[in-house]
């Protein structure tokens, strides 16, 4: 049964700072839990981390098992991202603990007015897509908000909307994966090991993020051999077609429904299994913490590009750096595409003369060419940090340069 109404009820930070293992300086600015205010229960969480740019940019999540602390962590990422990116936000992240496939969309309507509503008392939190919500959900909270201020002008309410109202749809120009295939380009210009024609590659959530990169590396010459999603774990060492995938992505039972010829097919109980297959890029673009310790030894790929956010800790990739040779490309440098697409939405609206100067390019050109030159001397720069200290792995290098870009106004949009 769906709630009249929600609410955000702040949390107190004490409960965190209390713990002995809890940096005081790694507890987000603000955080909320979301509250069915008639009977108290808890419909998800809201963490605001960081201000020091602007407002905390970051997607709202709808999926099932939802907690603070993964919340918490991506709002984390966010503020790492949109600083190492010179964007004027801070970091935010929103979730509501669902499944959200089960809801019919008119359910799926009034559960996100609802949600519009509880935002709309948040003006530090700016929401975007992420994982179970789309561009059509943005722009219904979107929408919400016009009607509460009065004009469809403002900068409340989101980005990353359908591109018939004046969006920048992050998801269906797959912006995301855009930004990915840059730095996976990037570092095969810098690293002589690396060739893209002939690699052998693996999606792990062949979602939003996961399918356009898949397409992306395909073309580019390099050979999907594994893909899952929530239904199952796909493997065929000569090759899976990513545009057949990409087709039957939204079906019912997802990739369940791939025809094609496979070696392997793991259920769902195994679909982790897919993460150990042998491949020299391995592309996790699904929940956080695909890699950890359970399988940190039998992992086999060569290099490891973050599609998805806090896929492994930083313990996890220093294990992975240092004891089994793999470089893991950092989430907040690799996969920006999706938050550049969102700053640019919110100064289109805003500004009129940038308007005019990002459409005499063309919206989408003028994005994609914001995110390759962004996400290019990022992964450019941070190597080459990695390169002079000996004791970095790639996410010290990242964080160092996120941290420093945090305390500057510069901005590139
Ligand atoms: P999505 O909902 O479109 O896709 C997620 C995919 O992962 C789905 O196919 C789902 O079935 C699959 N999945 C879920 N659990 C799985 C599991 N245990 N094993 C295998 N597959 C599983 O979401 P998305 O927008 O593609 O986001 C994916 C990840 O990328 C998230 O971590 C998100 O934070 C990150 N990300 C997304 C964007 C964006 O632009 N959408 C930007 C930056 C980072």
């Amino acid at each position: 049964m769906l709630p009249k109404s929600l609410k955000a009820v702040p949390l107190p930070d004490k409960d965190q700072t209390d713990r002995f293992t809890i940096n005081p300086e790694l507890v987000a600015e603000k955080s909320y839990k979301i509250v069915d205010p008639d009977n108290q229960s808890i419909w998800g969480y809201i963490a605001i981390d960081n201000t020091q740019r602007g407002p905390g940019l970051g997607g709202i999540r709808m999926v099932q098992n939802l907690s603070l602390n993964e919340i918490m962590r991506l709002a984390r990422v966010m503020t790492l991202k949109n600083s190492a990116a010179c964007l004027p936000y801070g970091g935010g992240k929103a979730g509501v603990s669902l499944r959200s496939f089960e809801l019919t969309s008119g359910q799926r309507s009034e559960l996100l007015e609802k949600l519009a509503d509880c935002l709309y008392e948040l003006p530090d939190y700016a929401p975007a897509p992420d994982m179970g919500t789309n561009e059509k959900d943005i722009q219904i909270i979107h929408n919400n908000h016009s009607q509460k201020l009065g004009t469809e002008k403002h900068s409340r309410g989101g980005a990353g909307r359908p591109v018939e109202n004046g969006g920048v749809p992050i998801d269906d120009w797959g912006l995301t994966a855009h930004g990915l295939f840059s730095s996976i380009k990037v570092l095969e210009s810098l690293d002589p090991k690396l060739d893209l024609s002939g690699s052998k590659f693996v999606v792990q959530g062949f979602g939003n993020v996961g399918a356009p990169a898949a397409l992306k590396l395909q073309e580019a010459g390099a050979v999907l051999v594994g893909a899952s999603d929530i239904h199952t774990a796909l493997w065929n060492p000569n090759g899976l077609d990513a545009q057949a995938l990409n087709k039957i992505r939204k079906e019912p039972g997802g990739l369940s429904n791939y025809l094609l010829k496979v070696d392997k097919k793991f259920s769902l109980e195994k679909l982790d299994w897919l993460l150990e297959a042998p491949c020299d890029i391995l592309i996790p673009s699904a929940r956080p913490d695909a890699i950890t310790a359970r399988n940190a030894d039998r992992i086999q790929c060569r290099y490891i590009l973050q599609g998805a956010n806090t896929p492994s800790s930083k313990p996890v990739e220093y294990y992975l750096h240092h004891h089994r040779n793999i470089l893991s490309l950092t989430d907040f440098i690799v996969n920006a595409g999706g938050v550049i697409g969102c700053a640019v939405e919110r100064l289109l609206m805003m500004d009129d003369s940038y308007a005019e100067k990002v459409k005499q390019a063309g919206v989408k050109t003028y994005v994609e060419n914001l995110i390759d030159k962004t996400i290019s001397k990022n992964v450019c720069e941070t190597y080459s940090r990695l390169q002079n200290n000996k004791d970095f792995i790639f996410r010290d290098a990242a964080w160092e340069l996120a941290l420093e870009r945090l305390n500057t106004n510069e901005v590139w949009l």
